[in-house]
């Protein structure tokens, strides 16, 4: 079967003859498009062009790397309307924050394409007598871009600029359940002048394309966002070439609310972090750990505002809170997290279960108290609009709870006190901490996980050192 979607390899779209996937609106259930799976035959083509096209976009000055960088970012400002509503459809996230994805993707653009003239390398002390050491940041070569489905749009660019800026060339897979913002993406790309083969876009699935790129031996480094499972197995098919990967892994970002803390500042930031983008966001509040003394107002707040969250169809209401799960798999994953913890003795205090609409996946914004540790729902990712709570005596108390978790991506602090406030800093394992406002990261940060949620990072300048390596020069003078 054909598809009018087409990859992008070498500076042409590409027409596909094959297998195709269908992309469903998630909100509707209405088949939207089909979309190209292909083989590894094209991701082959498509990794050559990049090699080929390496040499002359890393021989380019900087800053003239960042011009194109610039076009690119224009375009996109120029079409923030078709682009919100493409990735609305196909995603199911409320177009308001369709609009931000797509502003923040340019200024992200904008951003990493200042760094053209600040990309350093250091001039080392040496021990010898006429000896200058230089130690230079030169790029990978090839990255392969493989994302997720609940940023699709701005992960592109957060793919793409540090990997383009610091003098590599890229292979962009998107997600299989959100490849039509990539391919408008690539048509906005395409009618500026950046040079064929520095960006190319193949679209498939994991299993086809993913695997293909991953164990591909033109690839010099893999940046990966998605699941832990698809983490490991990257890594495991990475390794036999030995290439880099950056991985950016799920999150179970735990929330502490003492009892000093400021309580509808605290309620509004929780909600916040749980309600956009439907609960999935890799750095959402996906547990509540508050303390006993103020239990009973911050559950009756939370209650209040989850219950009071407006969802639906993103395209038929602009002003809802929030649109449907992005699929049957995350919703099920949902419902069956709630409901084992109901089971289990938790008390379900407002939502708890599908939202009686005739379409969409929706479940209702939902409130669990009485969750213990050693729950599933207070264990893993839930990636939906549900905030379990659990009740602690201390600050001790919840960073040891906090703490012992498999992942380490986000975590949050909601207290006046600056002494318990640091004492988290110090003691929370995990490559955030948000004090007293919602979980949401700037681009100048570095948003890296521990353990399990991550290798390497994103963003600011740590973020761009991942698209290079360093190569040292020794220059012995008389
Ligand atoms: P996923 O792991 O299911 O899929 C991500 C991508 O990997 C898709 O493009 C998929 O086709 C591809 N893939 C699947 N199998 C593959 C394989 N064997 N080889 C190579 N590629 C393969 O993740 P998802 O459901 O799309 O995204 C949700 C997850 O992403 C959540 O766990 C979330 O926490 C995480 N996430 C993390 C961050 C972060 O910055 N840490 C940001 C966003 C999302």
């Amino acid at each position: 079967m054909s598809s009018e979607y087409q990859n992008y390899i070498d500076g042409r779209f590409v027409a596909h003859r094959g297998d195709t996937i269908e992309v469903h609106n998630p909100a509707t259930f209405e088949l939207i498009a089909r979309v190209p799976d292909a083989g590894a035959d094209v991701v082959d083509e498509a990794v050559a062009a990049a090699r080929r096209a390496q040499p002359a976009w890393e021989k380019l000055p900087a800053i003239q790397r960042a011009g194109y960088l610039r076009k690119i970012s224009a375009k996109l400002r120029e079409n923030v309307e078709m682009l919100a509503t493409i990735i609305a459809r196909e995603q199911g996230k409320v177009m308001p924050l369709a609009r931000v994805e797509v502003n923040f993707t340019a200024d992200y653009i904008d951003y990493t394409a200042e760094w053209a003239r600040r990309l350093d390398g250091e001039v080392l002390t040496s021990d010898r007598v006429g000896e200058h050491i230089f130690l230079l940041r030169k790029p990978l070569g090839v990255a392969a871009g493989i994302l997720p489905w609940n940023f699709p749009f701005f992960l592109i660019a957060r793919k793409m600029a540090p990997a383009l800026i610091t003098g590599n060339t890229v292979v962009i897979k998107p997600s299989e359940e959100t490849p039509l913002n990539a391919f408008a993406f690539t048509q906005l790309l395409a009618e500026t002048d950046l040079p064929p083969g520095v960006f190319n876009l193949v679209c498939g699935s994991g299993a086809s394309v993913g695997a293909a790129l991953t164990a591909h031996k033109g690839v010099n480094l893999i940046t990966f966002t998605g699941s832990v499972g698809t983490g490991i197995r990257i890594m495991q098919a990475a390794a036999p070439n030995l290439t880099r990967v950056n991985l950016e892994l799920g999150g179970k970002a735990p929330a502490i609310v003492l009892n000093d803390a400021d309580l509808d500042l605290a309620a509004n930031a929780l909600v916040a972090s749980r309600v956009i983008n439907t609960g999935q966001v890799c750095n959402c509040v996906e547990r509540v750990y508050v303390q006993r003394g103020i239990a009973e107002a911050l559950t009756e707040k939370l209650v209040q505002r989850m219950a009071a969250t407006r969802f639906g169809d993103p395209l038929a209401d602009e002003t809802l809170d929030m649109g449907p799960l992005v699929n049957q798999a995350g919703l099920a994953k949902v419902e069956q997290l709630v409901d084992s913890a109901r089971a289990a003795g938790a008390e379900v205090l407002t939502g708890g279960k599908r939202a009686d609409l005739a379409r969409g996946y929706h479940y209702l914004p939902t409130v669990v108290a009485g969750c213990t540790s050693d729950m599933a729902i207070m264990r893993d990712e839930i990636f939906g609009p549900v905030l379990p709570l659990q009740i602690v005596d201390d600050l001790d108390e919840a960073i040891a709870r906090a703490n012992d978790s498999d992942y380490g991506l986000t975590s949050s602090i909601f207290t006046r006190d600056i002494n318990a406030a640091m004492k988290a800093v110090r003691e929370l394992q995990f490559g955030e901490t948000y004090i007293n406002r919602e979980h949401f990261e700037a681009m100048q940060g570095f948003h890296a996980g521990r353990k399990k949620s991550g290798i390497g990072g994103a963003d600011g300048h740590h973020g761009l050192l991942e698209f290079t390596e360093t190569h040292v020069v020794y220059l012995q003078t008389s």
